[in-house]
């Protein structure tokens, strides 16, 4: 169990994106403080917790300095050196823990708990070697996608195997030695779900979202999700039964692809708040980021009920443009990150816009 923190309490966090700000707004409402460990200068985090650490995550001493300076840990940033995190553990309990964030952080380890589990995944071998992938080539068939183990996100490292591809050029194209082949879904949507579960084990859950992805950027989340009843069933009880199986104490997303047989197969667990739970903030009564404050400080999970239905929208690169004109719509909440410079593809805020509850 974790021991609860009263209110006033620091609360680290590893990492200094959107992620850490959002979670940094929820602990202020809630009385706590902030303290964040990242590497850039004026992070999106930083610019509204009461501290910041700027240094390498394979800084031991700051690391040390930092766990000693905090009375609990959580992370923002799924890539974090595992090592870090055992390092800090040492000193200050870090949730979630470094054995999940390890598997979280390969997708050959994910998608090898998740079968273990009974989890449903596309089909998939691990590669290492350009033998090891004419071996896959030839049980998992064409189309599939070549993606590095590690450190992959929004597709990067990713090549789809079409017939003509060569493998040879695939393998070299993803830039790593060790990857993972995985048969293409044909799937009519991708939905994830937003879990979240306390030391205690009670788990919580928002509803299964829709996500559309444009230039494999999260572009849109429908909240929530427009499928079957059945199908929503299913992706919330595979998230919490993952959420029980890995031991999470913290929020994860969890990533899913519903095929045209209505079945629901895993792709990708987050260990941290998603960027489609953003819509918790403004239509449920927790959000996922006060959930993961709820949980690090050892409260009560709070209820995930949600009051309207919503669309987020993400801002990326000169979307935020846009911003006079949202903020001139009546029921738009716009979020900005405060990030000093515009690039293509950066994530520069979100904008929810709350309907009117169907269900
Ligand atoms: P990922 O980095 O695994 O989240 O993949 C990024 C995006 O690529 C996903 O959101 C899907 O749109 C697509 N994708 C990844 N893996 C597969 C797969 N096995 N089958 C079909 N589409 C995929």
């Amino acid at each position: 169990m974790t021991r609860r923190l009263p209110p006033n309490s620091t609360i680290g966090i590893l990492g200094g994106g959107q992620l850490g700000r959002m979670t940094a707004m929820a602990a202020a409402r809630l009385g706590y403080r902030c303290h964040i460990y990242a590497p850039e200068d004026d992070s999106p985090a930083a610019q509204v917790s009461a501290q910041t650490t700027r240094a390498a995550y394979d800084d031991a001493a700051a690391l040390e300095a930092f766990a000693r300076a905090v009375d609990v840990v959580t992370l923002e940033f799924e890539n974090i050196p595992v090592d870090a995190v055992r390092r800090v553990n040492e000193i200050t309990p870090v949730y979630p823990g470094a054995d999940v964030l390890e598997i979280c952080q390969d997708r050959v380890l994910e998608k090898r708990f998740l079968n273990r589990v009974d989890v449903a995944t596309a089909t998939w071998a691990e590669v290492s070697n350009l033998a090891e992938l004419e071996r896959g080539d030839a049980a998992i068939g064409r189309p599939a996608v070549l993606k590095c183990a590690r450190f992959g996100y929004d597709g990067k490292g990713q090549v789809t195997v079409r017939s003509g591809v060569g493998l040879a050029e695939a393998l070299e194209s993803t830039g790593s030695e060790r990857c993972i082949l995985e048969g293409l879904v044909d799937f009519v949507c991708e939905i994830s779900v937003i879990v979240a579960r306390g030391a205690d084990g009670a788990v919580a859950s928002w509803p299964a979202v829709e996500n559309r992805h444009v230039r494999h950027i999260l572009d849109t989340t429908i909240a929530p999700a427009q499928v079957a009843p059945a199908v929503a069933a299913q992706a919330e009880e595979t998230a919490r039964h993952v959420a029980a199986e890995i031991g999470l104490v913290g929020v994860m997303g969890v990533e899913m692809f519903v095929t045209r047989d209505d079945r629901v197969l895993v792709n990708e667990l987050a260990p941290r708040p998603h960027n489609s739970g953003h819509w918790t903030i403004d239509a449920c009564a927790t959000s996922q980021f006060e959930q993961l404050v709820r949980i690090v400080c050892g409260l009560p999970l709070g209820a995930t009920a949600r009051h309207s239905d919503a669309v987020m929208k993400n801002l990326i690169g000169d979307e935020i443009d846009a911003w006079p004109r949202i903020l001139a719509e009546p029921g738009a909440r716009l979020h900005l990150y405060g990030k000093a410079e515009t690039r293509p593809g950066r994530k520069m805020g979100h904008v929810t816009r709350l309907t009117r509850l169907k269900s």
